[in-house]
């Protein structure tokens, strides 16, 4: 099977789903979870109508992806695996999007460098909500403080929240994940009333992207499904 014949298949499970929760497709942004990829294999899925790329390694993204975004400025680059703060101005100054903001340094060290950039930098939260690695702010309370101090930088745009599910066939499980993020948008869009803010809830992968979308996820990140046979 191809790249273009797999995101043939999961946009209409994608279709299904929002069918069957009264969702619109043009709501939910699919991303192409790129990791390990070659380029050749992001440029199929770019011809096959993915334009959001998901990437866990700052160096890796920076030389797949150099050349392709001069080439294709409508493409999105997201930093989705655990930052590194050495990495984090590297990461700053070349990606769209960072997924894996976890902790307070973090946002200060990526606010340090955005100046240089000629658009805002795109942030999420990451909140932990049950997976077993643990990433993401453990607790509401330091996702608030961490919410706070990115709307005070300029230069970061706060987008939204993040989180990975639990891997595990347990769908309630994987269910109550996702809904602990629907939570803590509505708790920030409460506490921290700017408009367009918050709004991007990206949840969802191969394995669990369909209750994703019936708990309201607006992007999924989806590799394998994509890119492996
Ligand atoms: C690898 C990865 C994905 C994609 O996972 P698949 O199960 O291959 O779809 C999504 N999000 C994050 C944070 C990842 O690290």
């Amino acid at each position: 099977m191809s790249i273009t014949g797999n995101i043939a298949k999961v946009e209409e499970r994608i279709q299904k789903a929002c069918d069957l929760s009264g969702r619109k497709r043009d709501e939910i942004i699919l991303m192409g979870v790129s990791k390990f990829m070659p380029l050749n294999a992001v440029e199929e899925a770019f011809r096959a109508g993915i334009e959001y790329f998901g990437e866990s390694r700052v160096q890796e993204g920076m030389e797949k992806f150099d050349s392709f975004k001069k080439e294709h400025p409508q493409v999105s680059l997201h930093m989705i695996g655990s930052l590194q703060r050495n990495k984090a101005k590297q990461a700053s100054l070349f990606f769209d999007c960072i997924q894996s903001a976890d902790r307070w340094q973090l946002i200060e060290e990526l606010a340090k460098h955005v100046p240089a950039r000629n658009k805002p930098l795109e942030i999420l939260l990451e909140l932990h909500t049950g997976e077993e690695t643990k990433n993401g702010f453990s607790s509401l309370d330091e996702l608030y403080k961490a919410a706070q101090l990115t709307l005070e930088k300029t230069g970061l745009k706060p987008a939204g929240l993040m989180t990975m599910a639990p891997f595990t066939d347990d769908t309630e499980e994987i269910r109550a994940s996702f809904r602990q993020l629907v939570k803590a948008q509505s708790e920030l869009r409460r506490r921290f009333p700017v408009k367009e803010n918050w709004n991007c809830l990206s949840m969802g992968m191969s394995n669990d992207f369909e209750t994703a979308i019936e708990e309201g996820s607006t992007m999924l990140r989806i590799g394998s499904l994509i890119f492996k046979d």
